[in-house]
């Protein structure tokens, strides 16, 4: 109750801009991270690690926006080169741009397995377009990914938990056999995803498995270590394709991914936010040569080309704003500053669950960091009471996420954290202080 007075009391301008929003706009907010807040901030400066809002609370920026600033927000040699490109080009003609081959040499450079690279407007469309391409080179039907992995929000790969008996929760608005070509196995489960591709294989084939390297939903489900290289082997034993969704992990793990960090070479690689430093838009795929060529036109079997597009895809403003943010973040080696932001935030959590003997769980994979209430990972899809368990959990996640806020801290939906270069042992310091007031309490 406090914390919601601190919001009523402090944020006047942020209510006053929600309920104005809200005329306009459904819901008021439109930003998916921000929907999952019952109360909405307004945030008018970004900065290094801090974000500030339109009533000049200053917050600690642990979400973000869900991944893309691991040089800390609006970095300054990303935004100067960023500035040149507009004095001279502007951001977009439709031809091409030097900034889209510095780009994708730049990405072969860090991932070997890309060998050919495809930039797009969003990780959403990243995901279509692999799996498109994929169909297109094997000839094959089905696509499997993993239950509870967000993929973006194109028909095929619905997001949601599956109700028993009825479909997707969030299937909305999606005719079913916009998604009946796509299957979920359970995270970590060999056996199930071994069991699915040889149903397929006799119905049509699997053109690719696609997955999280880290598990579903950046690790909320953390994936076994030997996981990928086993999803591996039964990619290849099937003749299926091994996508790796590196929209988070990409660059943030390492500027080799979660393919550099677990030594498995998927044969085609989606990628999103860090591919464009935070700018718009930011999505793209790449992998192997022989798949690739589908993109160029007139190389499949049947002499067709899976077609892409889109009128700002490759644009050159996200490819000079990528090109620099991978540069800067290698020369300053920020993955690795990220990640040891990341392991002094988890470990200091661990000493409050402890010190405080909290129903938590906090486990890190680097820069990404989950704080989840234990039960929440272990409630089970078939358990009868399974929305009476969630709803209250879920509940009890907005208040501490909005508790956070009013202690200075801003997190995604209360349970995962993305650290940045720019959280220096202070930053870490003061966020572990503002969490140490609201578990007290
Ligand atoms: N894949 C993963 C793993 C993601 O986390 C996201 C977005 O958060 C997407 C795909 C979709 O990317 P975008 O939001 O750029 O469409």
């Amino acid at each position: 109750a406090a914390y919601h007075e601190w919001y009523e009391k402090h944020t006047p301008t942020s209510k006053q801009a929600a309920a104005e929003a809200n005329e306009y706009i459904p819901g008021g907010v439109q930003h998916n991270l921000a929907l999952n807040d019952p109360w909405a901030l307004s945030i008018t400066r970004a900065e290094g690690a801090y974000l500030h809002d339109a009533d000049g609370n200053r917050y600690i920026d642990f979400l973000q926006a869900g991944g893309p600033t691991v040089l800390g927000s609006n970095h300054e040699a990303v935004r100067a080169a960023v500035l040149e490109l507009l004095e001279h080009c502007g951001p977009v003609t439709g031809m091409l741009h030097p900034s889209e081959t510095a780009l994708a040499k730049l990405i072969h450079d860090f991932m070997p397995a890309v060998h050919k690279f495809r930039m797009l407007g969003s990780g959403t469309e990243a995901v279509m377009a692999a799996i498109r391409v994929a169909r297109a080179h094997t000839g094959k039907q089905h696509i499997i990914k993993v239950g509870g992995a967000y993929h973006g929000w194109s028909d095929q790969v619905v997001f949601g938990l599956r109700i028993p008996g009825s479909g997707p929760l969030e299937a909305a608005g999606i005719p079913a056999p916009a998604y009946s070509g796509t299957s979920e196995t359970a995270p970590g489960d060999l056996e199930a995803l071994r069991a699915r591709l040889t149903v397929n294989a006799e119905n049509g084939g699997t053109a690719a498995v696609l997955l999280e390297p880290v598990g579903p939903e950046s690790g909320t489900h953390p994936a076994p270590h030997d996981f990928n290289a086993a999803v591996r082997e039964l990619c290849d034993e099937f003749g299926t394709l091994l996508v790796f969704d590196e929209v988070v992990t990409g660059f943030r793990l390492g500027m080799g991914g979660a393919q550099g960090y677990y030594g498995v070479a998927p044969d085609l690689t989606v990628f999103g936010k860090c591919v464009a430093g935070g700018y718009p838009a930011a999505g793209g795929v790449g992998g192997r040569e022989e798949v690739m060529a589908a993109f160029a036109g007139g190389l499949t079997a049947a002499g067709q080309r899976a077609l892409t597009g889109g009128t700002l895809a490759a644009n050159p403003l996200s490819c000079t704003a990528g090109y620099h943010t991978l540069l800067e973040m290698d020369r300053l080696d920020a993955p690795a500053k990220a990640g040891a932001a990341g392991d002094r935030l988890r470990a200091g959590l661990e000493g409050l669950i402890a010190k405080y003997e909290l129903p938590y769980v906090t486990y890190n994979f680097g820069s990404i960091v989950h704080l989840h209430t234990s039960g929440v990972l272990h409630l089970r899809l078939d358990d009868p009471e399974f929305f009476d368990k969630l709803t209250p959990r879920l509940k009890m996640l907005g208040h501490m996420s909005l508790a956070y806020a009013a202690e200075g801290v801003i997190t995604l939906a209360g349970s995962r954290i993305y650290t940045s270069m720019a959280d220096t042992d202070e930053v870490i310091d003061d966020a572990l202080a503002a969490f140490e007031r609201v578990f007290a309490q």
